[in-house]
């Protein structure tokens, strides 16, 4: 049994389902050559003839361009330029009528052409050594689209690189009317077959099969001489037949193989083109000739000259009937394309395209109008004569019906429009027209779920993308907030630190602070016990040497036992010092701060009394100028007492030589008024406040510390006072010294009393009262000492002898 190649080889032919034959009607053009017209005042130069998208324009309003100058860059792969079919200047860059049967208007380049045909600069490949990329640019740089009506890019279909069988040429040109590619096969046989071989050159195919209807046998005859030199290329005379011309039917015409539903046939090992594409490559690569014109069958019984004409691509479809005398009859009709697939002209702007094969021009009688449409009586003639096995009239129930599931699934993308249905539909159905309705709803469909799967792929990715970053937002969140706890963690630990450290630098700076306040307490303490046993020391020989009245008083009276006398009234004198600390402090806490002002009071009512003279005293010392004050009141009270007294001249004498022993006395503070002397002595003492309250503060201090160390001292009474000014308490203790100097006294007195017969005479009871007193009161004590000693020294005054100075 011969394989299929062998079957091919040997001129073997097989069927397709269906088919038609129409009256072919080509004997108008076929037998005439092509024809030549002159260039037309205006060209159309549609953006977008083919199957794909529009290439990005080149050339602007104004601008001249050359024959065969590029008007659009081809930008991606499904896009092939458009080219100037002339030298001219382009006027405008608008929407014109399209080939379409709605003729929309669509993007063109409108070129006034200006007669010179001039040509752009040309760059021939050499076939032999171009390269396939180089060839397949150039086919694509050329604008070359499928001619046969289709308008696929011829280098995408050109590009296989290997697995193709059968190249087949297809110039079977089965519709009615139709002569160009029988014409171009006529004349042009040579370049067809350069241009098969460029595309052998592309596809490599092991046979290359070349498809002619019978019906065209200067066509056939020109082909076989043109391909009589390469062995691969079989020329195929097939039946007339409609439509023989149709791709899956071809294939299946020469090869016996069916193209299966939704597939190419390239799946099947075998690539189709058209005759008219083949002679375009061929010009493109060999002579590099852009495809910028076409030949085109013009016909009909409108026309005077029916003939094929090589057309330029633009040229308005009413320039081309004019030039084949059109003469157009009432309601004329101009199809561009044949009368089985064609469709009619709603307007003679219509430029003419890289497609366009046919403008039939025929009259009323020539191709009569369908009649009205009728109710399909499913007669089954459809199907009968449908090349691609569908079921016609299901096709249109469906497409009226809209269901495009059913349509689908009674696979209407297989129908070729090849209208032989409508052709022997006796109901007069535009079948065709149905189908072509439905196909572009389904696209539309098709586009508008492509785009919802689109919508929802990025709604998706956008769900992912926003979920991913939530995710990742969380996690970077989590992140931050570990390293944050982290930080305070670490922060909180060097506070606490730090707190620890300061608190044990406090302590240790406490302990210091402690420490040296201790020792510097203690130092103080140990200075001024120094100072006070020097100052005692001090004193003691100040008072042996400046006081030896006192001693000597002291000593007579003590009649040969001085040692006992001293050592007993040493003693009584600390306890009545003590007596008096203790009155003092409990007094002076039951008296508070009210006590000040009537201390002032009384020292202004009792200046004799020796608590008064003690408490104004320490007003005095706080205020220089009272104290100045109870000074000058202290010296007019002398002087007055001096006054009255003639003797007061002899006691001040008297008081000068013996300062010491008036200022030990002084703070008995006898009354003024009983002793001149006394007032004197206080008025000593007043002078010596004032001044000592001008030694500031530091005296004070001094003072405070002596009067601690010693409170019976007599040189410590003006210290004492002193501190009494700065110290009510101080003053307090001051006026008990004083009142213990009073008593001191009076015990001498009562020394001497012993030593005194006079003292003897007095009355027992005002001894008895006087002690109840000082046992009572400190002042009645002080009050009745000064009495005593006045007293004992007016006897002693008495008995003395005087002084004859
Ligand atoms: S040929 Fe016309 S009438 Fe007959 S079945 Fe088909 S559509 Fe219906
Ligand atoms: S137009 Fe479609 S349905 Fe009708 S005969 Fe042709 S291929 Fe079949």
């Amino acid at each position: 049994m011969q394989s299929l190649f062998q079957q091919i080889k040997a001129g073997q032919l097989w069927d397709f389902h269906g088919g038609i034959h129409p009256p072919a009607r080509k004997q108008q053009t076929q037998q005439k050559p092509i024809g030549r017209m002159s260039l037309p005042d205006r060209l159309y130069v549609p953006l977008r003839q083919h199957i794909g998208v529009a290439g990005t324009v080149l050339v602007q309003p104004g601008e001249r361009v050359l024959k065969g100058q590029a008007l659009t860059h081809a930008s991606n792969a499904m896009a092939v330029p458009v080219h100037a079919p002339t030298s001219g200047t382009v006027l405008a860059i608008e929407a014109h009528p399209s080939a379409h049967p709605s003729a929309l208007p669509e993007p063109c380049v409108v070129i006034a052409p200006d007669g010179l045909e001039q040509w752009r600069e040309r760059f021939p490949l050499d076939l032999a050594t171009a390269q396939r990329h180089e060839l397949l640019e150039r086919i694509q740089q050329a604008g070359i689209a499928g001619m046969g009506g289709a308008g696929f890019p011829t280098h995408i279909k050109s590009a296989a690189s290997s697995g193709v069988d059968y190249l087949i040429i297809n110039a079977v040109e089965c519709e009615p009317y139709i002569t160009a590619d029988a014409v171009l096969m006529q004349e042009y046989a040579t370049t067809i077959v350069k241009g098969i071989d460029i595309l052998c050159q592309l596809l490599n195919p092991a046979a290359v099969l070349i498809g002619i209807e019978d019906d065209k046998p200067d066509a056939i005859t020109a082909m076989q001489a043109a391909t009589s030199q390469r062995d691969s290329y079989l020329v195929r005379v097939v039946p007339a037949k409609y439509p023989s011309g149709g791709e899956k039917q071809l294939i299946q015409l020469l090869t016996s193989k069916e193209v299966p539903a939704g597939r190419r046939p390239l799946d099947i090992g075998i690539v189709m083109q058209n005759v008219g594409t083949a002679f375009a490559i061929a010009q493109a690569v060999l002579d590099d000739i852009p495809l910028i014109s076409r030949i085109v069958t013009v016909v009909g019984q409108t026309l005077s000259q029916p003939q094929n004409i090589h057309a330029l691509i633009g040229t308005p479809v009413g320039t081309l009937l004019d030039h084949c005398g059109f003469a157009p009859e009432i309601n004329q009709r101009v199809i561009m394309g044949g009368p089985m697939m064609g469709f009619t002209l709603p307007s003679l702007q219509v430029p003419l395209v890289k497609t366009s094969n046919c403008l039939l021009a025929p009259t009323q009688a020539e191709l009569p109008v369908a009649g009205p449409e009728l109710d399909c009586i499913r007669c089954g003639a459809c199907a009968e004569v449908c090349p691609a096995t569908l079921l016609p009239q299901q096709l249109l129930w469906y497409s009226k019906a809209k269901d495009q599931d059913k349509l689908k699934e009674y696979n209407l993308a297989d129908c070729i429009e090849c209208g032989a249905c409508a052709y022997v539909c006796p109901s007069e159905i535009p079948l065709v027209h149905y189908y072509r309705v439905a196909k572009a709803e389904i696209r539309e469909q098709s586009r508008e779920e492509l785009k919802a799967e689109q919508a929802k792929a990025r709604f998706e990715a956008r769900n992912e993308r926003l979920e991913r970053e939530k995710q990742q937002r969380n996690a970077r969140n989590q992140a931050l907030a570990a390293q944050r706890q982290q930080q305070m963690a670490e922060q909180q630990k060097q506070r606490e630190v730090a707190a620890a450290q300061a608190r044990i630098q406090a302590s240790h700076g406490e302990d210091q602070a402690e420490t040296l306040s201790r020792e510097q307490i203690i130092a103080a303490r140990e200075q001024k016990k120094a100072e006070a046993r020097a100052y005692q020391q001090a004193k003691s020989a100040a008072e042996a040497t400046n006081m030896p009245a006192f001693v000597n008083e002291t000593a007579t009276s003590s009649a040969g036992e001085p040692a006992t006398v001293n050592e007993t009234a040493s003693s009584n004198r600390s306890d009545a010092v003590a007596a008096a600390i203790a009155r003092a402090k409990a007094k002076k806490a039951q008296q508070q701060d009210g006590a000040a002002t009537e201390t002032a009071d009384q020292a202004e009512l009792k200046p004799a009394s020796l608590a008064t003279e003690a408490e104004s005293d320490s007003a005095a010392v706080v205020d220089p100028r009272a104290a100045a004050v109870a000074a000058a009141i202290a010296r007019a009270k002398a002087k007055k007492a001096q006054q009255q007294d003639g003797a007061a001249a002899e006691t001040d004498s008297q008081a000068e030589l013996q300062p010491a022993s008036l200022a030990t006395e002084a703070e008995s503070d006898s009354p003024a008024v009983v002793d001149p002397r006394a007032a004197a002595v206080a008025a000593a003492i007043a002078r010596a406040k004032a001044k000592k309250a001008q030694q500031q503060d530091g005296a004070a201090a001094e003072t405070d510390s002596q009067a601690e160390l010693k409170p019976a001292s007599l040189a410590t009474e003006a210290e004492a006072d002193s501190a009494a000014a700065v110290d009510p308490r101080a003053a307090a203790v001051a006026a008990a010294i004083a009142r213990a100097k009073a008593k001191k006294a009076q015990q001498q007195d009562e020394a001497a009393a012993e030593t005194d017969s006079q003292a003897e005479l007095q009355p027992a009871s005002l001894a008895v009262e006087s002690n109840a007193e000082i046992a009572a009161d400190p002042k009645a004590a002080a009050i009745a000492a000064a009495i005593a000693r006045a007293k004992a020294k007016k006897a002693q005054q008495a008995t003395e002898p005087k002084d004859p100075a």
